[in-house]
């Protein structure tokens, strides 16, 4: 038995909604824009201080341990990398590329 057209599985998207304004961009036609964020915290180890070092560290691990007990692992792994995928319409893209942090808006 071979598979006809109606055993071929759901059909891939044609368009999905622009992330910013909803509008249909259409697959493959140059319609839009995927913009990739991604923030990763401060990767600079750490700078110790005299008093850091004579610290308790066993002290600061457990008031740490206590701290992350009360955090779903999703948030906790927010905190240090986060990644956000958008699809942009061109018209979209260019107002965000000209003005990504927004801060031309009044
Ligand atoms: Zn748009």
């Amino acid at each position: 038995m071979t598979a006809g057209p109606d055993d071929a599985g759901p059909a891939a998207p044609t368009a999905v909604p622009c992330s910013r304004c909803g509008r249909p961009v259409g697959l493959g036609r140059g319609e839009g824009y995927l913009v990739d964020i991604r923030a990763v915290a401060d990767p600079t180890p750490p700078v110790f201080t005299g008093d850091d070092l004579s610290a308790d560290a066993t002290r600061e691990i457990q008031r740490l341990l206590v701290r992350l007990r009360g955090m779903s692992p999703r948030r906790v792994a927010d905190q240090v990398y986060r990644r956000r995928l958008f699809c942009l319409c061109n018209a979209c893209y260019a107002l965000w590329s000209a003005d990504p942090f927004g801060v031309s808006r009044t």
